[in-house]
């Protein structure tokens, strides 16, 4: 069972996380239509009345357009505002995990979005390594990324993780750690909740914007990152053979952090990986709030 922290942001106030409670009519429960964020906070280490927040503009601009995708207003301000509430009530004192969550919390049937209520909540608990830092085994799934014209894949949409859940589960249970998923036009997409990388020939490669992945906020810090350390990065469709291949397959997320794939199906990848240690060892450094290059990607809130 996951550590909560002791405080909920619950339509509108701080209410204790066990009173922060839900009708089993809830919409958005039954119909998917909910969309969600996810970021990480830690106090700063050399302060901890600082809380310190990577990229929490991006996450507030997103979670916002997933929201307007499910038709309903919610601002950047509204976010940052409970963001702030939340963290000066739960007062954290190790690093943990936000879990802002629009929704329809109508108690109706029949699935809409219109003529519908919506409410804003946000919950956290701590959490540490969400995969192993040491790599992972990738299986490709059976199940395909959903596409576009099907679902609006700019947003963290709830109901899009029953692709997700098939994927991790249908790979945890033949024995691997994570799933790959190729889009339906055969090109690989992403991980069941992080994006992916490839490095081939000293080029940083991953699935475009245009290959049904989700735009991750850790993917974009990656690729700028990459480029500002002289790398070259290539934004096109991957194959799969591509992946057994490569010099260097990584995930990234904000759950993930970046993680390397240690095997894809049944080729085991090489154990040097270059690319991705000296990344993942510059967003360590970024996100503790000790990278003055990019202390700009870095929110810190007073909580004392
Ligand atoms: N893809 C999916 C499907 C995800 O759920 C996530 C996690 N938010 C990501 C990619 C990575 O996005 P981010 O770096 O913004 O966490």
């Amino acid at each position: 069972m996951h550590q909560f922290l002791p405080y909920a942001w619950f339509h509108g106030e701080c209410v204790r996380f066990e009173d922060a409670t839900l009708s089993v009519a809830t919409h958005a429960l039954h119909y998917g239509t909910g969309a969600f964020g996810g970021m990480r906070a830690l106090p700063n280490p050399s302060d901890p009345g600082e809380i310190l927040l990577f990229r929490a503009d991006r996450h507030a601009r997103r979670l916002s357009q997933s929201a307007r995708l499910l038709l309903t207003d919610l601002s950047e301000e509204t976010i940052h505002h409970a963001i702030r509430a939340f963290l000066v009530a739960n007062q954290p004192a190790c690093p943990v995990y936000l879990r802002p969550f629009v929704y329809t919390s109508d108690l109706g049937i029949a699935p809409r979005l219109h003529n519908i209520e919506t409410n804003f909540l946000i919950y956290g608990l701590e959490l540490g390594d969400y995969l192993s830092p040491e790599g992972v085994s990738c299986r490709i799934s059976s199940w395909t990324r959903q596409e576009d014209r099907s679902l609006p894949l700019r947003g963290k949409i709830s109901g899009a993780y029953i692709t997700s859940s098939l994927a991790k589960t249908e790979a945890v249970k033949s024995g691997f750690d994570e799933a790959i998923l190729m889009n339906s036009r055969g090109k690989v997409s992403e991980a069941s909740g992080m994006n992916l990388f490839i490095v081939r020939d000293g080029q940083l490669i991953t699935p475009g914007v245009d290959q049904d992945i989700l735009e991750g906020i850790t993917r974009a810090s990656v690729i700028e990152l990459a480029r500002a350390m002289g790398l070259e990065v290539i934004e096109r469709a991957v194959d799969k053979s591509e992946l057994f291949v490569a010099d260097e397959v990584f995930l990234s997320g904000t759950a993930a952090k970046v993680t390397p794939v240690r095997r894809v199906e049944t080729t085991d990848l090489p154990l040097e990986r270059p690319v991705m240690e000296s990344l993942r060892e510059r967003l360590t450094l970024i996100t503790e709030g000790r990278d003055p290059a990019y202390d700009h990607w870095v929110t810190r809130i007073r909580i004392d």
